[in-house]
């Protein structure tokens, strides 16, 4: 049992002033494997009130020192990725490959705000002006369960590289994973307050922030009910927000595609961390002149898909991360029965010989319509509908036929037709025959996949305004 009783404020760990605690679980086994203590206003005030007193120097530091800093985030990071990958395991249950990601990734995403910062222009010439981007102020950076580490690295990087202050308020529901970062930003020893961390829930701790008038900006992470929520409140203080939202991506499957290779990549993309990502192409859609052969592909991929046990080598799909999840989920495969989808795989409950652990089983539908609750709705578990259609026109109709625009994949054997196809989806990124990631290019959502754009030179800019200096 680990018991996780402090915060990281101002440099150091501190007691949490918040008495009440969350126990956090093994999903693989349900068995409570330790406690956090919840933060509650007092200790989110106290690190906004650190991150404002730490903000001018911190602003004033040159590109050079913040690298530096940074670095020994990096390395503070790299020493512990043991630590964190048995934090990954335990407290998340990512099969063997996604852990191994979930501990290097957090390293890479604080290398690429280095990588940034290096050759940023933070000063321009336009015309007879010159423009300035200064640091936007102390931010608010709230982040999800799904990839925990990476998520709080990422932002918190990108904004120390802009010059600015940050509180973190992380899930609750992966606070194993926290306290290797904070452990890790101890050790690298940076300013006091530049960065701190509070444990809480969303509705304590996370709305201090997106309320707070000392918070300039908000970076969130997380489903589109509480970006709104938090959209709302920070208009009272005008902040900058970056939002970044859940998704029911398409993967649109072009008549010329090799059924099998498809039917691979189009899993692949739907099962992602366990069908538990915001990226996960749901919706797979496919031409009636070929329906048969797609169908018959997809079953079989998706049949072979191991739910189980996320230590064993074989496993690619673990655990939903809780039990209201792993309810969540079964609600919408029942949903999708009384809706009238047809079953090709999966279904209700666990998989065979399971009886233990919020494992649900690899699931896709058939004659699903693009109205159906589970065609419309985010379920974040490996939950995937085959939706038809007669031509390319409405392929395109159908994946733009949603309230989200996160991410999209098309596969198809003549590259520049489905390329063609990809430009007409509306959606923050869309993939061609691929799954690789650029981590440079721009990454978030259209319509209510959120609001503004993280990585490469967009995110850091996100952290900065623009002040334009006239010298007569
Ligand atoms: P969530 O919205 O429930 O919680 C995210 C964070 O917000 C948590 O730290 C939570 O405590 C906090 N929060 C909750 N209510 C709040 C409030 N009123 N004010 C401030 N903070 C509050 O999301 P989740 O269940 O942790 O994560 C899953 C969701 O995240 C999915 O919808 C998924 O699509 C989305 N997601 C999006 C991306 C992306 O890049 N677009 C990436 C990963 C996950």
């Amino acid at each position: 049992m680990q018991r996780i009783d402090q915060h990281f404020i101002n440099g150091a760990f501190v007691a949490s002033h918040g008495q009440h605690h969350a126990n956090l679980h093994n999903p693989a086994t349900e068995a409570v494997i330790g406690t956090v203590q919840l933060g509650d206003a007092v200790d989110a005030e106290r690190a906004v009130a650190a991150a404002k007193a730490a903000l001018p120097a911190q602003a004033a530091r040159s590109v050079a020192e913040r690298l530096a800093m940074l670095g020994r985030f990096r390395d503070a990071m790299a020493e512990r990725q043991d630590a964190l990958h048995a934090a990954v395991l335990a407290e998340y249950g990512a099969p063997s490959a996604r852990s191994r990601w979930m501990v290097e990734h957090p390293v890479q995403v604080i290398d690429e705000a280095m990588r940034v910062l290096a050759d940023f222009p933070f000063q321009r010439g336009v015309g007879q002006a010159q423009v300035h981007l200064l640091p936007v102020g102390v931010a608010g950076l709230i982040t999800p369960w799904n990839s925990n580490a990476s998520f709080i690295c990422g932002k918190l990087a990108t904004a120390l590289a802009a010059g600015c202050t940050a509180v973190v308020k992380p899930s609750e529901m992966s606070a194993l994973q926290t306290q290797v970062v904070m452990e890790a930003l101890h050790a690298a020893q940076l300013p006091a307050g530049v960065a701190n961390i509070v444990n809480g829930l969303g509705q304590d701790v996370g709305a201090v922030l997106s309320a707070s008038p000392d918070v300039a900006k908000i970076s969130f992470t997380g489903s589109t009910a509480t970006g709104r929520a938090i959209l709302r409140s920070s208009a009272d203080t005008f902040k900058r927000v970056t939002l970044e939202l859940g998704g029911k991506s398409p993967t649109v499957i072009l008549d010329d595609a090799d059924p099998q290779a498809a039917a691979a990549l189009a899993v692949q993309a739907g099962f992602i961390n366990s069908g538990q990502a915001c990226i996960a192409g749901t919706r797979i859609l496919v031409p009636e002149s070929r329906r048969a052969v797609f169908e018959d592909a997809l079953a079989a991929a998706v049949r072979a898909v191991r739910s189980g046990d996320p230590r064993d080598a074989a496993t690619t799909v673990g655990p939903m991360v809780s039990e209201r999840q792993w309810q969540r989920v079964q609600g919408y495969i029942t949903t999708g029965i009384a809706e009238g989808a047809r079953l090709l795989a999966g279904g209700e409950g666990r998989p065979e010989g399971l009886q233990k652990g919020w494992f649900v089983r690899p699931t896709l539908f058939t004659d699903v319509r693009n109205d159906m609750t589970i065609a419309r709705e985010e379920i974040f578990g490996p939950v995937l509908c085959v939706i038809g259609y007669r031509d390319e026109e409405e392929a395109v109709a159908i994946a733009n036929d949603t309230a989200y625009g996160l991410s999209a994949l098309v596969i198809g054997s003549d590259e520049a037709r489905a390329t063609a196809v990809a430009r007409q989806i509306q959606s923050g990124r869309v993939l061609v025959n691929t799954l690789r990631h650029e981590p440079m290019a721009p990454f978030g959502g259209m319509k209510q996949s959120g609001i503004g754009r993280e990585s490469g030179a967009w995110g850091l800019e996100a952290f900065l305004e623009a002040q334009t200096l006239v010298v007569g």
